[in-house]
């Protein structure tokens, strides 16, 4: 089994779409084993998309990510990662593929609706920024 963090953005906590999105990730067979809603300071969101520090859509990031609540989930499945941005879609949602969650609900690039993790290492850090041991059901 893997692991991989996922996160509702706050394009999606605002506009009450917490339980569809969360129907895609069931019904493609991913189980939410961790979920929690949180507020990301600009610190928080600046240290988390920590690998994007310096280009030019950094400061849009953290604002976008800052606009309110988050929710944070840990997702399992064989091949979670892979699974997981198979059916997020591209990052740009004018491109992604019909039936996608980004094709679905995203507004645009910058509220694209969720974050998956793009490796284990990745979706490791991520996972352990977020979340205890304890919080994970497994
Ligand atoms: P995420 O990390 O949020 O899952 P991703 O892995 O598909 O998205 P990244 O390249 O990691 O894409 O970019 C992180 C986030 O930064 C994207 O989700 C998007 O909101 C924003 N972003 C990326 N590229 C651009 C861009 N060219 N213009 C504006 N925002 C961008
Ligand atoms: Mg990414």
């Amino acid at each position: 089994m893997q692991r991989t963090l996922s996160i509702l953005k706050p394009d999606a906590t605002s506009r009450n779409i917490i339980g569809k999105v969360n129907d895609h990730i069931e019904n493609a067979g991913l189980k939410i084993i961790a979920q929690k809603m949180i507020r990301l300071t600009p610190e928080n969101a600046g240290e988390f998309y920590a690998e994007h520090k310096g280009k030019p859509f950094f400061p849009n990031i953290v604002e976008k990510m800052t606009a309110g609540p988050v929710v944070v989930q840990v997702l399992e499945a064989p091949d979670a990662i892979a699974a997981y941005r198979k059916i997020m879609g591209a990052t740009n949602p004018a491109v992604a593929d019909e039936g996608t969650i980004r094709k679905t609900f995203a507004l645009s690039i910058d509220q694209n609706t969720v974050h998956g993790s793009d490796s284990p290492e990745s979706a490791k850090r991520e996972i352990n920024f977020f979340f205890n041991e304890i919080e994970i059901v497994g």
